[in-house]
């Protein structure tokens, strides 16, 4: 039986690790199915697609997505899609594009506070990718203005806080017919961090999203259970993933979720 981490990030997005990095940390740790689920970059799975094959390990292209719903954020994971085709990739092109811009606005935000970082360094930090919170946090806690990232998060950057600047997100239809028109299939990330869940999941399925992320560090065995009997009845499956950001949070978390790969036909048929 082999084993997948189906939700990880890298510097491609807001993780430190890299994409070579993660195969080899994920295989060490009896990992063999790997998707690399930056939110709004697929860079990972490019750079990384011919030496996770040299290493035996299965890369699944995928995807991390903002969406909005009922004015709520959610997450949906995209899986299995073809990377190659340019109509994903324009659309998230475009979100990384708004992503540089509000981290610009942050920066102003911050320095007008009394809080002043460089633009250069954040976009350093995010190296090209999916500029975050967390590198705007980072550079906060390298300029000595923050203890740690979550400080950073609890003092300016959460939602609502002084240096906050909302993001452009999907509508979760959107995401869902793009995913499906270029292949994939997606997945209801981390489904217990939402406010409204219980009655947000059952409404996502029927709209039409195909999996919900039982397996995740923060959905409890209660929840997955639970979850899982959802997405069961209405003939949907289950994902699950670490939700690693390397050294970007406070826990890594990468080898602590595994699934088993029996429970990802879906997926696994698309490749
Ligand atoms: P963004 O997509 O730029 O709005 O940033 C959101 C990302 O920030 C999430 O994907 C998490 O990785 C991270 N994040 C959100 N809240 C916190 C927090 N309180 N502490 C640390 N990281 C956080
Ligand atoms: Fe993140
Ligand atoms: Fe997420
Ligand atoms: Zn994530």
């Amino acid at each position: 039986m082999r084993y997948a981490d189906l939700h990880l990030h890298t510097y491609h997005s807001d993780g430190t690790r890299s994409p070579r990095e993660v195969i080899d940390l994920a295989r060490e740790r009896g990992i063999t199915i790997v998707a690399i689920s930056d939110h709004d970059n697929v860079a990972a799975y490019f750079e990384i697609k011919p030496y996770a094959n040299e290493r035996g390990v299965t890369l699944i292209s995928a995807a991390e997505l903002s969406c909005i719903v009922d004015g709520h954020d959610v997450h949906i994971l995209a899986y299995a899609f073809d990377a190659a085709d340019e109509r994903l990739e324009q659309r998230l092109r475009q979100f990384r594009a708004t992503r540089e811009r509000r981290g610009a606005q942050m920066v102003e935000k911050l320095r007008a506070l009394g809080y002043p970082i460089e633009r250069r360094r954040v976009e350093q930090l995010a190296a090209g990718g999916a500029l975050g919170r967390p590198h705007v946090a980072r550079a906060l806690v390298e300029a000595g203005h923050a203890g740690s990232v979550s400080d950073a998060f609890d003092k300016l950057l959460g939602s609502g806080k002084p240096a906050f600047v909302d993001k452009e997100r999907f509508r979760v239809d959107e995401a869902v017919a793009l995913v499906r028109s270029v292949g994939g299939v997606t997945s209801i990330a981390h489904p217990t961090l939402y406010p409204n869940h219980e009655e947000l999941v059952p409404r996502l399925l029927d709209a039409g999203v195909d999996a919900v992320e039982v397996f995740h560090p923060k959905v409890d065995a209660e929840w997955s259970e639970r979850y899982a009997n959802v997405a069961r009845f209405r003939g949907k499956f289950v994902t699950g993933g670490s939700d690693d950001h390397g050294a970007a949070k406070e826990i890594e978390t990468l080898g602590t979720v595994r699934v088993p790969e029996s429970l990802l036909g879906p997926i696994l048929e698309r490749l």
